[in-house]
């Protein structure tokens, strides 16, 4: 039997179930989910995937990554909300491949992990699955395996297996909507030209998840806790001396009131220059090297490789010795004596994010 596998949250208990109910069928997993946006999400779950059928010892394929074929496929339907004709094309594209790949392997079955995800429509799936049964002569598998206390067994497993829980169904559309409900920043969707690794983004999961398979290979102890912390996402930002735009590193959790402001430098203190307006604090790359103990030979270079996120704030916190401070603080090549024009839209918000203890 071919099982088509969304995600691990779904997948766990699902072939468990499966597992148990058809003892003696060979079982094959098959992610194929080209709906999970960005890439690195769905890297992400696949990792997660490959972890839990490991664990359960079952072969797991990769499907191809059809973005654009899928997007395609749900073109016009971009804000219809979950549920709707939209979801109903994803599942007709999932289980479509998947049943054209259960043919080439030989498959006499299929099924799908969408059926125990609580947001998903069974009768819809049960209708796409009936009616590929028909045009291929492959069995779709129906099962209800979240009724009852489905649903509940299914949570205590995803715990016990310390897998990934994801917050969002999968594709852009959907999870932009639901950001714009809760009012929260679609942080998932936008990386740092520098490729810098941010908090609680996709890639800091992704190093998380990866350690946790490391530790259960090692056989060692560990814990994924959850903390609650102060998040914080540069938007843009630039700065102009003298109306000429110049390179500019803008340090971590560094923001301003109505995100610009302009005056010149004040004051100077061991390579920390006080601008006169809005808290804001400049340095020049040699001082940045200084206290890093780096050898960037310009902001450009320090822009496109950055230190470490953690690092990067260590350093914020020895120039400007307060945990707390959210002013602005700049990395310059140079520091002039002319009029300074300062923006930056950043934000900063209360987020939560996993780790391993
Ligand atoms: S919300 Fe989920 S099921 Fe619906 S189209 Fe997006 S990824 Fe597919």
């Amino acid at each position: 039997m071919l099982v088509h596998i969304c995600c691990a949250v779904d997948s766990h208990y699902f072939l468990e179930k499966i597992q148990e109910e058809f003892p003696d069928e060979k079982l094959v997993g098959y992610f194929y989910d080209p709906n999970i946006h960005p890439y690195s999400e769905y890297r992400l779950r696949y990792l997660d995937v490959e972890y839990s059928c490991k664990k359960l010892g079952i072969p797991l394929l990769e499907g191809s990554y059809n973005l654009e074929e899928w997007l395609k496929k749900v073109k016009g339907m971009e804000h219809l909300p979950e549920k709707g004709d939209r979801c109903t094309v994803c599942y007709d594209d999932r289980l479509d491949v998947s049943v054209q790949k259960a043919l080439e392997l030989g498959h006499d079955k299929f099924t799908t992990s969408l059926l125990i995800s609580p947001k998903k429509s069974q009768e819809k799936l049960e209708k796409i699955g009936d009616k590929l049964t028909q045009e291929t002569g492959v069995n779709f598998i129906f099962r209800d395996y979240r009724s009852g206390n489905g649903g509940q067994v299914q949570g205590e497993r995803v715990k016990e297996n310390s897998l990934y829980r994801q917050n969002y169904c999968g594709c852009l559309f959907g999870l932009s909507a639901q950001r714009e409900i809760q009012k929260k920043i679609m942080d998932e969707m936008f990386n740092p030209i520098s490729n810098q690794i941010m908090p609680e983004s996709i890639e800091e999961r992704l190093e998380l998840y990866q350690r946790r398979n490391d530790l259960e290979d090692a056989g060692e102890k560990y814990k994924l806790i959850k903390q609650r912390f102060l998040n914080y996402r540069l938007l843009g930002g630039k700065v102009s001396i003298a109306k000429k735009i110049v390179p500019s590193y803008i340090m971590c959790y560094s923001t301003i009131n109505r995100n610009n402001t302009n005056g010149r430098i004040e004051y100077t203190k061991d390579g920390i220059n006080y601008l006169n307006r809005d808290e804001v604090k400049i340095i020049d790359i040699q001082t940045f090297n200084l206290f890093a103990g780096t050898s960037y030979k310009d902001v450009k270079e320090l822009m496109y490789k950055p230190l470490d996120f953690y690092k990067e704030l260590e350093i914020r916190n020895l120039i400007i010795k307060n945990p707390y401070d959210l002013s602005a603080l700049i990395v310059l090549d140079e520091i002039i004596d002319d009029k300074y024009e300062i923006e930056i839209n950043a934000t900063t918000y209360e987020d939560i994010k996993e780790e391993i203890i």
